[in-house]
């Protein structure tokens, strides 16, 4: 006998837990397999960025230019100033810049000598993008653009400047947001991204931004976040099970 239903209630309650339970674990499922396409895109993409940093290394250090010998080694130039190129990259997070890898440390002095005609050329580096500094810089791109499309959206006329050309805020707002769908390549973040549900970008960033080397950024990167960004220019869905 259950008088006041309570034994059906309890039942209930458990059936009702365990649904939960399952929907967050096929939840979780879904999302890691997400994650496993987006690291194997960006895996790929760093494997062909080391590749052809490799090949340049040998075509650029061990074939002279000049008379296209190979009879060539290694010197340090003394003379500063003589190659002042600079190989270093810039890195920061949601500046939209790119991102470089460099192995070992730079000697801007170090020269290859062509032992035939003498000539003398800056030696190369190897450069690359490797996976952090890829996955990093295609969340810094989605950060900024999410920034950029709120900018639009949000601007409003300033009555008081000189310069300003529009005399509504929906006229303003209309041609910044044309202007950022034609100016703004969202190209390759639409291309990294597809097929990686609303939730995973979520998760992902909570992971690949938190760490790296950047620290508790994933609140600046939430910031400006909008879904309507993400499922208009980036055709991105939300998480189905
Ligand atoms: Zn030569």
């Amino acid at each position: 006998m259950d008088l006041f239903g309570i034994k059906a209630r309890k039942e209930r309650k458990a059936a009702d837990a365990a649904f939960k339970a399952k929907q967050e674990e096929l939840r979780f499922a879904k999302i890691k397999s997400e994650y496993q396409i987006l690291k194997d895109r960006v895996g790929k993409e760093s494997q062909e960025s080391y590749d052809n940093a490799r090949k340049k290394l040998t075509t650029e250090n061990e074939i002279c230019p000049k008379c296209k010998s190979k009879n060539v080694n290694d010197r340090i130039q003394r003379l500063q100033g003589s190659f002042s190129g600079s190989v270093s990259g810039h890195s920061s997070l949601f500046g939209g810049s790119m991102y470089g890898h460099s192995s070992g440390s730079i000697d801007t002095n170090e020269v290859n000598n062509c032992n035939d005609c003498g000539h003398q050329w800056k030696k190369y580096h190897m450069s690359y993008s490797d996976y952090t500094s890829l996955i990093e810089m295609y969340f810094s791109r989605l950060n900024y653009r999410m920034e950029e499309y709120h900018k639009a959206k949000t601007a409003t006329v300033d009555k008081n400047d000189l310069d300003e050309k529009y005399t509504s805020d929906k006229e303003k707002q209309d041609a910044l947001l044309s202007a950022f769908v034609d100016s703004f390549q969202l190209k390759s973040i639409k291309e990294v991204f597809a097929g990686v549900s609303i939730e995973a970008v979520q998760e992902i960033a909570k992971k690949e931004i938190y760490a790296s080397k950047y620290g508790d950024r994933f609140e600046d990167f939430m910031e400006h976040w909008d879904e309507y960004f993400l499922m208009n220019f980036l055709g991105l869905k939300h998480i189905e099970i």
